[in-house]
Protein backbone atom coordinates (compact mmCIF):
# COMPACT_ATOMS: atom_id res chain seq x y z
CA UNK A 1 0.00 0.00 0.00
CA UNK A 2 1.24 3.77 -0.60
CA UNK A 3 2.12 5.90 2.18
CA UNK A 4 1.61 8.56 1.70
CA UNK A 5 2.73 12.24 2.52
CA UNK A 6 0.99 14.89 3.98
CA UNK A 7 2.49 17.89 5.12
CA UNK A 8 1.86 18.35 8.48
CA UNK A 9 -0.33 21.30 10.00
CA UNK A 10 1.93 22.94 12.54
CA UNK A 11 -1.22 24.54 13.93
CA UNK A 12 -2.92 21.68 14.98
CA UNK A 13 0.63 19.87 17.20
CA UNK A 14 -0.68 19.58 20.50
CA UNK A 15 1.83 21.43 22.90
CA UNK A 16 0.14 19.40 25.54
CA UNK A 17 -0.91 15.91 25.16
CA UNK A 18 -4.38 15.40 27.39
CA UNK A 19 -2.52 14.01 30.44
CA UNK A 20 -1.67 17.74 31.83
CA UNK A 21 -0.45 20.86 30.81
CA UNK A 22 3.29 21.81 29.57
CA UNK A 23 3.80 17.78 29.11
CA UNK A 24 5.17 18.12 25.40
CA UNK A 25 2.99 15.99 22.91
CA UNK A 26 5.91 14.70 20.84
CA UNK A 27 8.79 12.84 22.04
CA UNK A 28 11.29 13.70 19.19
CA UNK A 29 11.41 17.27 17.35
CA UNK A 30 14.22 16.96 14.51
CA UNK A 31 15.46 19.48 12.88
CA UNK A 32 16.87 18.77 9.55
CA UNK A 33 15.02 16.33 6.53
CA UNK A 34 18.73 15.45 5.03
CA UNK A 35 19.53 11.37 5.20
CA UNK A 36 20.46 12.07 8.59
CA UNK A 37 17.11 13.66 10.10
CA UNK A 38 15.50 11.15 8.13
CA UNK A 39 17.15 7.89 9.33
CA UNK A 40 16.84 9.23 13.24
CA UNK A 41 13.08 9.92 12.29
CA UNK A 42 12.50 6.71 11.00
CA UNK A 43 14.38 4.54 13.56
CA UNK A 44 12.62 6.78 16.43
CA UNK A 45 9.24 6.53 15.10
CA UNK A 46 9.86 2.84 14.05
CA UNK A 47 10.54 2.35 17.62
CA UNK A 48 7.94 3.61 19.40
CA UNK A 49 8.61 7.60 19.85
CA UNK A 50 6.15 10.45 18.29
CA UNK A 51 8.39 12.18 15.92
CA UNK A 52 7.95 15.33 14.01
CA UNK A 53 10.31 16.46 11.69
CA UNK A 54 11.24 20.04 10.06
CA UNK A 55 12.97 21.37 6.88
CA UNK A 56 13.61 25.01 5.97
CA UNK A 57 13.57 23.32 2.51
CA UNK A 58 13.11 20.49 0.53
CA UNK A 59 13.62 16.60 1.57
CA UNK A 60 17.15 16.02 1.13
CA UNK A 61 17.71 18.85 -0.66
CA UNK A 62 21.54 20.19 0.50
CA UNK A 63 23.95 17.84 1.50
CA UNK A 64 22.04 14.50 0.81
CA UNK A 65 21.50 15.75 -2.43
CA UNK A 66 25.02 16.96 -3.55
CA UNK A 67 26.65 13.13 -3.18
CA UNK A 68 28.75 11.09 -5.29
CA UNK A 69 25.50 8.67 -4.99
CA UNK A 70 28.07 6.04 -3.66
CA UNK A 71 27.66 3.35 -0.94
CA UNK A 72 30.79 2.72 0.04
CA UNK A 73 33.36 1.67 2.77
CA UNK A 74 35.65 4.20 2.39
CA UNK A 75 38.09 2.65 0.78
CA UNK A 76 40.87 5.70 1.36
CA UNK A 77 40.06 6.29 5.09
CA UNK A 78 42.09 3.07 5.35
CA UNK A 79 45.21 5.01 4.31
CA UNK A 80 44.64 7.01 7.75
CA UNK A 81 44.08 3.61 9.96
CA UNK A 82 40.07 4.31 10.58
CA UNK A 83 39.47 0.32 10.22
CA UNK A 84 36.45 1.05 12.65
CA UNK A 85 34.80 3.38 10.10
CA UNK A 86 35.65 1.00 7.03
CA UNK A 87 34.24 -1.61 8.90
CA UNK A 88 31.12 -0.12 9.77
CA UNK A 89 30.73 1.64 5.84
CA UNK A 90 31.09 -2.05 4.75
CA UNK A 91 28.30 -3.70 7.41
CA UNK A 92 26.26 -0.51 6.34
CA UNK A 93 26.75 -1.11 2.44
CA UNK A 94 25.38 -4.31 2.48
CA UNK A 95 22.57 -3.59 4.99
CA UNK A 96 21.52 -0.75 2.81
CA UNK A 97 21.46 -2.28 -0.35
CA UNK A 98 19.37 -5.02 1.62
CA UNK A 99 16.66 -2.98 2.66
CA UNK A 100 16.74 -0.39 -0.53
CA UNK A 101 17.05 -2.98 -3.26
CA UNK A 102 15.75 -0.51 -6.13
CA UNK A 103 17.87 2.28 -4.84
CA UNK A 104 21.72 0.42 -4.61
CA UNK A 105 23.15 -1.61 -7.06
CA UNK A 106 26.91 -2.88 -7.32
CA UNK A 107 29.13 -0.43 -9.02
CA UNK A 108 32.26 -2.00 -10.42
CA UNK A 109 35.56 0.36 -10.08
CA UNK A 110 38.78 0.82 -12.14
CA UNK A 111 41.79 1.39 -10.20
CA UNK A 112 44.18 2.44 -12.56
CA UNK A 113 48.16 2.79 -11.59
CA UNK A 114 48.09 1.24 -8.86
CA UNK A 115 51.02 -0.09 -6.44
CA UNK A 116 51.52 -2.43 -3.56
CA UNK A 117 49.64 0.33 -1.01
CA UNK A 118 46.69 0.00 -2.96
CA UNK A 119 46.90 -3.66 -3.47
CA UNK A 120 47.52 -3.96 0.23
CA UNK A 121 44.07 -1.78 0.79
CA UNK A 122 42.59 -3.47 -1.11
CA UNK A 123 43.09 -6.77 0.12
CA UNK A 124 42.09 -5.48 3.63
CA UNK A 125 39.00 -3.69 2.17
CA UNK A 126 38.18 -7.06 0.99
CA UNK A 127 39.07 -9.27 4.18
CA UNK A 128 36.86 -6.46 6.13
CA UNK A 129 33.96 -6.79 3.76
CA UNK A 130 34.02 -10.84 4.29
CA UNK A 131 31.14 -11.09 7.03
CA UNK A 132 29.14 -8.69 5.30
CA UNK A 133 29.44 -10.38 1.60
CA UNK A 134 26.12 -12.21 1.24
CA UNK A 135 23.31 -10.14 0.36
CA UNK A 136 19.67 -11.04 0.49
CA UNK A 137 19.13 -10.60 -3.09
CA UNK A 138 22.05 -12.76 -5.08
CA UNK A 139 22.60 -10.24 -7.96
CA UNK A 140 23.32 -7.35 -5.35
CA UNK A 141 26.61 -9.64 -4.62
CA UNK A 142 29.58 -7.37 -4.68
CA UNK A 143 32.83 -9.80 -6.14
CA UNK A 144 36.71 -9.59 -4.37
CA UNK A 145 38.70 -7.60 -6.45
CA UNK A 146 41.11 -8.28 -9.03
CA UNK A 147 43.70 -7.42 -11.54
CA UNK A 148 42.78 -6.44 -15.30
CA UNK A 149 45.38 -5.68 -17.51
CA UNK A 150 45.35 -5.26 -21.54
CA UNK A 151 42.25 -5.02 -23.05
CA UNK A 152 40.05 -5.79 -20.65
CA UNK A 153 41.15 -2.97 -18.97
CA UNK A 154 40.88 -0.77 -21.82
CA UNK A 155 36.96 -1.82 -22.43
CA UNK A 156 36.24 -1.37 -18.73
CA UNK A 157 38.15 2.65 -18.50
CA UNK A 158 39.45 5.38 -20.16
CA UNK A 159 41.14 4.03 -23.82
CA UNK A 160 45.10 4.86 -22.18
CA UNK A 161 44.65 2.37 -18.94
CA UNK A 162 46.40 -1.16 -19.48
CA UNK A 163 46.53 -2.43 -16.40
CA UNK A 164 44.52 -1.88 -13.22
CA UNK A 165 42.68 -2.86 -10.35
CA UNK A 166 38.88 -4.01 -10.10
CA UNK A 167 37.29 -3.30 -7.21
CA UNK A 168 33.64 -3.08 -6.09
CA UNK A 169 31.57 -0.94 -3.98
CA UNK A 170 27.61 0.24 -4.33
CA UNK A 171 26.00 3.06 -6.32
CA UNK A 172 22.50 4.59 -5.22
CA UNK A 173 21.91 6.36 -8.66
CA UNK A 174 18.90 8.02 -7.14
CA UNK A 175 20.13 9.00 -3.38
CA UNK A 176 17.26 11.85 -3.38
CA UNK A 177 14.40 9.34 -3.29
CA UNK A 178 16.27 7.31 -1.19
CA UNK A 179 16.78 9.99 1.56
CA UNK A 180 12.67 10.09 0.55
CA UNK A 181 12.25 6.22 1.37
CA UNK A 182 13.66 6.64 4.69
CA UNK A 183 11.77 9.68 5.46
CA UNK A 184 8.00 8.17 4.02
CA UNK A 185 9.18 5.13 6.11
CA UNK A 186 8.58 7.25 9.20
CA UNK A 187 5.98 8.71 7.92
CA UNK A 188 4.79 4.89 7.72
CA UNK A 189 5.37 4.93 11.45
CA UNK A 190 3.36 7.95 11.99
CA UNK A 191 5.68 10.60 12.02
CA UNK A 192 5.00 14.32 11.16
CA UNK A 193 6.77 16.30 8.42
CA UNK A 194 6.84 19.41 7.38
CA UNK A 195 9.05 20.71 4.17
CA UNK A 196 9.54 24.67 3.98
CA UNK A 197 9.29 25.41 7.83
CA UNK A 198 12.43 27.32 8.98
CA UNK A 199 13.84 26.28 12.50
CA UNK A 200 14.36 30.32 14.10
CA UNK A 201 15.32 28.92 17.28
CA UNK A 202 15.20 26.79 19.80
CA UNK A 203 13.04 27.21 22.92
CA UNK A 204 14.66 27.05 26.23
CA UNK A 205 13.01 26.79 29.43
CA UNK A 206 15.67 26.84 32.40
CA UNK A 207 18.39 24.75 31.87
CA UNK A 208 16.42 22.33 28.94
CA UNK A 209 15.13 22.27 25.53
CA UNK A 210 11.45 22.28 24.96
CA UNK A 211 11.16 22.44 21.60
CA UNK A 212 11.70 25.61 18.54
CA UNK A 213 10.02 28.17 17.32
CA UNK A 214 9.29 27.37 13.44
CA UNK A 215 8.57 29.66 10.72
CA UNK A 216 6.56 28.45 7.97
CA UNK A 217 7.96 29.48 4.43
CA UNK A 218 4.82 28.54 2.72
CA UNK A 219 2.30 30.08 4.65
CA UNK A 220 4.43 32.96 6.38
CA UNK A 221 2.91 32.01 9.84
CA UNK A 222 5.02 31.68 13.24
CA UNK A 223 4.56 28.49 15.29
CA UNK A 224 5.57 26.59 18.48
CA UNK A 225 6.51 23.02 18.30
CA UNK A 226 7.51 21.54 21.67
CA UNK A 227 8.74 18.62 22.23
CA UNK A 228 11.07 16.16 24.94
CA UNK A 229 14.09 16.02 22.84
CA UNK A 230 15.30 18.16 20.16
CA UNK A 231 17.61 16.53 17.42
CA UNK A 232 19.56 18.74 15.35
CA UNK A 233 20.37 17.23 12.42
CA UNK A 234 20.61 20.76 10.01
CA UNK A 235 24.04 19.47 8.39
CA UNK A 236 26.35 21.88 7.50
CA UNK A 237 24.04 23.97 9.52
CA UNK A 238 24.27 22.48 12.51
CA UNK A 239 26.50 25.55 14.27
CA UNK A 240 24.36 28.13 12.48
CA UNK A 241 20.70 26.49 14.22
CA UNK A 242 22.82 26.78 17.93
CA UNK A 243 24.18 29.78 17.69
CA UNK A 244 21.16 31.83 16.08
CA UNK A 245 19.99 32.50 19.75
CA UNK A 246 21.57 33.21 22.90
CA UNK A 247 19.68 30.43 25.04
CA UNK A 248 21.71 27.90 23.15
CA UNK A 249 24.49 30.16 21.48
CA UNK A 250 27.00 29.06 24.68
CA UNK A 251 26.92 25.38 23.60
CA UNK A 252 27.74 26.01 19.86
CA UNK A 253 31.01 26.32 20.44
CA UNK A 254 33.61 27.89 18.10
CA UNK A 255 32.12 28.30 14.44
CA UNK A 256 34.39 26.14 12.11
CA UNK A 257 36.79 28.26 10.37
CA UNK A 258 36.81 25.80 7.07
CA UNK A 259 34.32 23.28 5.75
CA UNK A 260 34.67 21.46 2.38
CA UNK A 261 33.51 22.47 -0.85
CA UNK A 262 32.63 19.03 -3.10
CA UNK A 263 31.10 19.23 -6.38
CA UNK A 264 30.58 17.15 -9.77
CA UNK A 265 30.28 17.51 -13.60
CA UNK A 266 27.80 16.02 -15.40
CA UNK A 267 29.36 15.44 -19.46
CA UNK A 268 28.45 12.76 -21.91
CA UNK A 269 29.53 9.18 -21.21
CA UNK A 270 33.95 8.80 -21.03
CA UNK A 271 34.43 5.41 -19.54
CA UNK A 272 32.12 2.74 -19.58
CA UNK A 273 32.59 1.79 -15.72
CA UNK A 274 33.67 4.11 -12.62
CA UNK A 275 37.61 5.10 -12.55
CA UNK A 276 38.85 6.59 -9.70
CA UNK A 277 42.04 9.08 -9.95
CA UNK A 278 44.30 9.84 -7.04
CA UNK A 279 46.47 12.80 -6.47
CA UNK A 280 48.54 13.93 -3.36
CA UNK A 281 45.87 16.34 -2.02
CA UNK A 282 42.21 14.69 -3.35
CA UNK A 283 41.02 11.83 -5.52
CA UNK A 284 37.91 11.92 -8.22
CA UNK A 285 36.10 9.14 -10.48
CA UNK A 286 34.38 9.07 -13.91
CA UNK A 287 31.34 7.66 -13.23
CA UNK A 288 28.91 6.02 -15.36
CA UNK A 289 25.03 7.59 -14.80
CA UNK A 290 22.02 7.68 -16.87
CA UNK A 291 24.18 7.39 -20.22
CA UNK A 292 26.48 10.46 -18.74
CA UNK A 293 29.89 10.89 -16.55
CA UNK A 294 29.44 12.16 -13.60
CA UNK A 295 33.17 13.66 -13.02
CA UNK A 296 33.92 14.13 -8.80
CA UNK A 297 33.86 15.42 -6.01
CA UNK A 298 36.57 18.53 -5.56
CA UNK A 299 37.51 19.16 -2.23
CA UNK A 300 37.66 22.95 -1.77
CA UNK A 301 38.34 24.67 1.41
CA UNK A 302 35.67 26.99 1.84
CA UNK A 303 35.18 29.89 4.68
CA UNK A 304 32.14 31.63 4.17
CA UNK A 305 28.78 31.46 5.85
CA UNK A 306 27.03 28.12 4.99
CA UNK A 307 24.03 29.99 3.65
CA UNK A 308 25.96 31.98 1.31
CA UNK A 309 27.55 28.88 -0.14
CA UNK A 310 26.32 28.39 -4.03
CA UNK A 311 28.31 26.56 -6.95
CA UNK A 312 30.45 28.86 -9.06
CA UNK A 313 31.34 29.04 -12.84
CA UNK A 314 35.04 29.32 -10.91
CA UNK A 315 34.77 25.92 -9.29
CA UNK A 316 33.63 24.13 -12.37
CA UNK A 317 36.33 25.92 -14.54
CA UNK A 318 38.98 25.52 -11.67
CA UNK A 319 38.07 21.46 -11.34
CA UNK A 320 38.31 21.74 -15.25
CA UNK A 321 41.64 22.51 -15.27
CA UNK A 322 42.28 19.44 -12.54
CA UNK A 323 40.69 16.60 -14.43
CA UNK A 324 42.69 17.93 -17.86
CA UNK A 325 46.16 17.92 -16.42
CA UNK A 326 45.49 14.26 -14.10
CA UNK A 327 43.09 12.23 -16.39
CA UNK A 328 44.62 12.33 -19.70
CA UNK A 329 41.65 12.39 -21.91
CA UNK A 330 42.18 12.01 -25.56
CA UNK A 331 40.15 14.86 -25.87
CA UNK A 332 40.15 17.99 -22.61
CA UNK A 333 37.29 18.56 -21.69
CA UNK A 334 36.20 22.08 -21.65
CA UNK A 335 32.69 24.16 -20.34
CA UNK A 336 31.01 22.77 -23.14
CA UNK A 337 31.29 19.53 -22.52
CA UNK A 338 29.53 20.41 -19.04
CA UNK A 339 25.78 19.76 -19.13
CA UNK A 340 25.00 20.15 -15.55
CA UNK A 341 26.91 20.49 -12.32
CA UNK A 342 26.11 20.22 -8.32
CA UNK A 343 27.64 20.38 -4.95
CA UNK A 344 27.47 20.78 -1.65
CA UNK A 345 29.70 21.45 1.62
CA UNK A 346 30.58 18.36 3.64
CA UNK A 347 29.49 18.64 7.77
CA UNK A 348 33.01 17.94 8.86
CA UNK A 349 33.02 16.95 12.75
CA UNK A 350 36.69 17.43 13.08
CA UNK A 351 38.68 20.45 12.80
CA UNK A 352 40.70 20.18 9.31
CA UNK A 353 42.50 23.39 8.34
CA UNK A 354 42.72 23.67 5.23
CA UNK A 355 43.49 20.02 5.10
CA UNK A 356 39.74 18.78 4.35
CA UNK A 357 40.56 16.15 2.53
CA UNK A 358 42.56 14.17 5.27
CA UNK A 359 39.44 15.16 7.70
CA UNK A 360 37.55 12.39 9.08
CA UNK A 361 34.31 11.21 7.71
CA UNK A 362 33.33 9.69 10.75
CA UNK A 363 29.69 10.77 12.06
CA UNK A 364 29.55 13.16 15.30
CA UNK A 365 26.79 13.06 18.02
CA UNK A 366 27.04 15.61 21.04
CA UNK A 367 24.54 15.45 24.01
CA UNK A 368 24.62 19.01 25.03
CA UNK A 369 23.63 18.00 28.77
CA UNK A 370 27.49 17.89 28.78
CA UNK A 371 27.13 21.39 28.80
CA UNK A 372 24.33 21.83 31.16
CA UNK A 373 21.79 21.90 28.41
CA UNK A 374 19.06 18.97 28.60
CA UNK A 375 16.97 18.19 25.89
CA UNK A 376 18.78 18.78 22.89
CA UNK A 377 21.07 16.62 21.06
CA UNK A 378 23.24 17.13 18.11
CA UNK A 379 24.17 14.78 15.46
CA UNK A 380 26.55 15.49 12.83
CA UNK A 381 26.36 13.26 9.74
CA UNK A 382 30.05 11.84 8.32
CA UNK A 383 28.71 10.01 5.34
CA UNK A 384 25.45 8.72 3.57
CA UNK A 385 26.38 5.46 3.55
CA UNK A 386 26.73 4.99 7.28
CA UNK A 387 23.34 7.30 8.51
CA UNK A 388 21.13 4.10 9.32
CA UNK A 389 23.70 3.00 11.82
CA UNK A 390 24.25 6.38 12.98
CA UNK A 391 20.73 6.74 13.84
CA UNK A 392 20.34 3.69 15.30
CA UNK A 393 23.29 4.65 17.77
CA UNK A 394 21.06 7.99 17.86
CA UNK A 395 17.92 6.86 18.99
CA UNK A 396 19.79 4.27 21.46
CA UNK A 397 20.82 7.15 23.12
CA UNK A 398 17.28 9.40 22.86
CA UNK A 399 15.67 6.79 24.76
CA UNK A 400 18.41 6.90 27.02
CA UNK A 401 17.81 10.86 27.69
CA UNK A 402 14.01 10.43 27.65
CA UNK A 403 13.91 7.55 29.85
CA UNK A 404 11.89 5.33 27.62
CA UNK A 405 12.02 1.61 26.87
CA UNK A 406 12.21 2.01 23.48
CA UNK A 407 12.01 -1.06 21.13
CA UNK A 408 14.98 -2.65 19.84
CA UNK A 409 15.60 -1.71 16.44
CA UNK A 410 14.86 -3.55 13.39
CA UNK A 411 16.09 -1.24 10.62
CA UNK A 412 18.90 -2.96 9.52
CA UNK A 413 16.45 -5.96 8.75
CA UNK A 414 13.79 -4.93 7.50
CA UNK A 415 12.76 -3.12 3.91
CA UNK A 416 12.55 0.53 3.88
CA UNK A 417 8.61 1.48 2.54
CA UNK A 418 8.15 0.88 -0.96
CA UNK A 419 11.43 -1.66 -0.86
CA UNK A 420 9.95 -4.72 -0.34
CA UNK A 421 11.39 -6.54 -3.79
CA UNK A 422 13.40 -9.84 -2.46
CA UNK A 423 14.69 -10.40 -6.38
CA UNK A 424 15.00 -6.84 -8.32
CA UNK A 425 16.40 -8.21 -11.37
CA UNK A 426 13.29 -10.91 -12.38
CA UNK A 427 11.10 -8.43 -11.10
CA UNK A 428 11.97 -5.51 -13.46
CA UNK A 429 11.84 -8.25 -16.23
CA UNK A 430 8.51 -9.73 -15.16
CA UNK A 431 6.70 -5.86 -14.68
CA UNK A 432 8.23 -5.33 -18.87
CA UNK A 433 6.61 -8.48 -19.65
CA UNK A 434 3.35 -7.91 -18.07
CA UNK A 435 3.31 -4.01 -19.42
CA UNK A 436 3.81 -5.07 -22.73
CA UNK A 437 1.79 -1.70 -24.07
CA UNK A 438 3.80 0.45 -21.81
CA UNK A 439 7.56 1.86 -23.27
CA UNK A 440 10.05 -0.67 -21.28
CA UNK A 441 11.94 2.13 -20.56
CA UNK A 442 9.08 3.50 -18.27
CA UNK A 443 8.49 0.20 -17.07
CA UNK A 444 11.88 -0.38 -15.68
CA UNK A 445 12.23 2.81 -14.33
CA UNK A 446 9.04 3.12 -12.23
CA UNK A 447 10.27 -0.34 -11.05
CA UNK A 448 14.02 1.07 -10.10
CA UNK A 449 12.87 4.40 -8.66
CA UNK A 450 9.65 3.97 -7.14
CA UNK A 451 9.66 0.57 -6.11
CA UNK A 452 6.38 -1.58 -4.58
CA UNK A 453 4.65 2.02 -5.85
CA UNK A 454 5.25 1.08 -9.84
CA UNK A 455 2.20 -0.90 -10.34
CA UNK A 456 -0.05 2.25 -9.26
CA UNK A 457 1.93 4.68 -11.47
CA UNK A 458 1.30 2.45 -13.92
CA UNK A 459 -2.16 2.60 -13.29
CA UNK A 460 -2.59 6.10 -12.98
CA UNK A 461 -0.53 6.60 -16.48
CA UNK A 462 -2.94 4.18 -17.89
CA UNK A 463 -6.19 6.50 -17.14
CA UNK A 464 -4.76 9.36 -19.18
CA UNK A 465 -2.73 8.83 -22.28
CA UNK A 466 -1.06 12.16 -21.76
CA UNK A 467 0.68 11.11 -18.53
CA UNK A 468 1.95 8.27 -19.95
CA UNK A 469 3.83 9.87 -22.97
CA UNK A 470 7.94 9.40 -21.98
CA UNK A 471 9.47 13.06 -21.51
CA UNK A 472 13.35 12.01 -21.93
CA UNK A 473 15.72 9.65 -22.98
CA UNK A 474 15.19 7.53 -19.58
CA UNK A 475 11.29 6.73 -20.12
CA UNK A 476 10.07 9.47 -17.62
CA UNK A 477 6.37 10.33 -17.82
CA UNK A 478 4.38 13.13 -16.64
CA UNK A 479 2.29 10.90 -14.75
CA UNK A 480 5.54 10.96 -11.74
CA UNK A 481 4.97 14.81 -11.85
CA UNK A 482 1.14 14.25 -10.34
CA UNK A 483 1.81 11.12 -8.18
CA UNK A 484 5.05 13.44 -6.62
CA UNK A 485 2.65 16.59 -5.73
CA UNK A 486 -0.35 14.07 -4.72
CA UNK A 487 1.98 11.59 -2.96
CA UNK A 488 5.19 12.81 -2.14
CA UNK A 489 4.75 15.97 -0.44
CA UNK A 490 6.03 18.49 -3.31
CA UNK A 491 4.51 21.82 -3.41
CA UNK A 492 7.56 23.58 -5.67
CA UNK A 493 8.43 22.12 -9.35
CA UNK A 494 12.10 22.09 -8.37
CA UNK A 495 11.53 19.46 -6.13
CA UNK A 496 9.36 17.48 -8.51
CA UNK A 497 12.14 18.24 -11.23
CA UNK A 498 15.23 17.75 -9.12
CA UNK A 499 14.20 15.54 -6.62
CA UNK A 500 11.61 13.25 -6.92
CA UNK A 501 12.15 12.95 -10.85
CA UNK A 502 15.38 13.26 -12.63
CA UNK A 503 13.43 15.44 -15.01
CA UNK A 504 16.33 18.43 -13.76
CA UNK A 505 18.98 17.01 -12.95
CA UNK A 506 20.65 16.31 -16.57
CA UNK A 507 20.65 19.71 -16.96
CA UNK A 508 18.25 22.39 -18.17
CA UNK A 509 15.05 20.78 -19.87
CA UNK A 510 13.68 20.91 -22.57
CA UNK A 511 10.93 24.01 -22.45
CA UNK A 512 7.95 21.57 -23.47
CA UNK A 513 8.78 18.83 -20.34
CA UNK A 514 8.67 21.98 -18.22
CA UNK A 515 5.08 23.52 -19.83
CA UNK A 516 3.49 20.30 -19.54
CA UNK A 517 4.86 19.34 -15.84
CA UNK A 518 3.95 22.97 -15.25
CA UNK A 519 0.42 23.22 -16.28
CA UNK A 520 0.08 19.72 -14.52
CA UNK A 521 1.35 20.58 -10.99
CA UNK A 522 -0.78 24.25 -11.36
CA UNK A 523 -4.09 22.20 -11.92
CA UNK A 524 -3.81 19.90 -9.06
CA UNK A 525 -2.22 22.80 -6.57
CA UNK A 526 -4.09 25.50 -8.34
CA UNK A 527 -0.90 28.06 -8.83
CA UNK A 528 -2.30 30.91 -10.67
CA UNK A 529 -0.57 32.02 -13.78
CA UNK A 530 2.39 34.50 -12.37
CA UNK A 531 2.98 31.34 -9.73
CA UNK A 532 3.45 29.32 -12.92
CA UNK A 533 5.76 31.31 -13.86
CA UNK A 534 7.90 31.37 -10.89
CA UNK A 535 7.81 27.93 -10.28
CA UNK A 536 9.19 27.48 -14.07
CA UNK A 537 11.77 30.38 -14.03
CA UNK A 538 13.27 28.32 -10.67
CA UNK A 539 13.58 25.37 -11.92
CA UNK A 540 15.36 27.00 -15.08
CA UNK A 541 18.09 28.98 -12.70
CA UNK A 542 18.52 25.33 -10.88
CA UNK A 543 19.33 23.32 -13.76
CA UNK A 544 21.65 25.82 -15.88
CA UNK A 545 25.23 26.16 -15.48
CA UNK A 546 25.77 29.62 -12.79
CA UNK A 547 27.12 32.66 -14.44
CA UNK A 548 28.88 33.99 -11.57
CA UNK A 549 32.50 34.06 -10.87
CA UNK A 550 32.84 34.27 -7.57
CA UNK A 551 35.86 32.54 -5.83
CA UNK A 552 33.88 30.53 -2.56
CA UNK A 553 36.99 30.63 -0.87
CA UNK A 554 36.98 34.36 -0.73
CA UNK A 555 34.22 34.16 1.78
C1 LIG B 1 30.39 16.55 -2.69
C2 LIG B 1 29.99 15.50 -1.69
C3 LIG B 1 30.03 14.18 -2.04
C4 LIG B 1 29.67 13.19 -1.12
N1 LIG B 1 29.64 11.90 -1.54
C5 LIG B 1 29.26 10.93 -0.68
C6 LIG B 1 29.14 9.61 -1.14
O1 LIG B 1 29.37 9.31 -2.33
N2 LIG B 1 28.76 8.67 -0.24
C7 LIG B 1 28.51 8.97 1.07
O2 LIG B 1 28.22 8.04 1.82
N3 LIG B 1 28.56 10.23 1.52
C8 LIG B 1 28.91 11.22 0.68
N4 LIG B 1 28.97 12.52 1.10
C9 LIG B 1 28.60 12.83 2.49
C10 LIG B 1 27.08 12.89 2.66
O3 LIG B 1 26.51 13.55 1.58
C11 LIG B 1 26.73 13.62 3.95
O4 LIG B 1 27.38 13.04 5.02
C12 LIG B 1 25.23 13.57 4.23
O5 LIG B 1 24.48 13.89 3.09
C13 LIG B 1 24.89 14.52 5.35
O6 LIG B 1 23.51 14.52 5.51
P1 LIG B 1 22.80 15.43 6.56
O7 LIG B 1 21.37 15.02 6.62
O8 LIG B 1 23.56 15.40 7.83
O9 LIG B 1 22.94 16.91 5.99
P2 LIG B 1 22.04 17.64 4.88
O10 LIG B 1 21.69 16.74 3.78
O11 LIG B 1 22.72 18.90 4.55
O12 LIG B 1 20.68 17.93 5.66
C14 LIG B 1 20.55 18.97 6.60
C15 LIG B 1 19.15 19.55 6.46
O13 LIG B 1 18.92 20.46 7.52
C16 LIG B 1 18.09 21.49 7.03
N5 LIG B 1 18.22 22.64 7.92
C17 LIG B 1 19.34 23.33 8.21
N6 LIG B 1 19.05 24.34 9.07
C18 LIG B 1 17.72 24.28 9.33
C19 LIG B 1 16.82 25.04 10.12
N7 LIG B 1 17.24 26.10 10.83
N8 LIG B 1 15.52 24.71 10.14
C20 LIG B 1 15.07 23.64 9.42
N9 LIG B 1 15.88 22.89 8.64
C21 LIG B 1 17.18 23.19 8.60
C22 LIG B 1 18.64 21.75 5.63
O14 LIG B 1 17.69 22.38 4.81
C23 LIG B 1 19.00 20.34 5.17
O15 LIG B 1 17.97 19.75 4.38
C24 LIG B 1 29.30 13.54 0.20
C25 LIG B 1 29.26 14.89 0.56
C26 LIG B 1 29.58 15.86 -0.38
C27 LIG B 1 29.48 17.31 0.00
Amino acid sequence: MTTTMRRAVLDELPAVDGRGVGVPAVDVLVVGAGITGSAVAYEAASRGLSVVVLDKGDVGAATSAATGKLIHGGLRYLKKLEVGLVYESLAERRIMANIAPPYVYPCPTVLPNTGLVERLGLTAYDVLATGWRKPWDPDKTLPRHRHIRGTEAARRSVPEVSEALLYYDAIMPDPERLTLAFLRSAVAHGAQVATYAQVNELLVEGTAVVGARVHDLLTGAEHTVRARVVVNAAGPWVHDLLSASATTAGVAGPAPQVRSEGIYLLTRQLTPQMTLFYGKHGHFSFAPWRGHSMIGPTETPYHGAVDDWRLTLRSITDFLDVINRIAHLPQPLTLADVQYAWGGLRPLTETAGNDTYGASRASETVDHARDGLEGLVTVAGGKYTTSRAFAQHTVDLLGRKLRTQVRASTSAFTYLDGCAIPRLEPHVQAMVAQHRHVDPRTVELLVRHYGTDAPALLALAASDPALAEPLDDDGEILAQVLWAVRHEMAPHLTDVFLRRTGLGTLGRPADDVLDRAARLAATELGWEDARVDEEVAAVVAATELPVDVRTPSAG
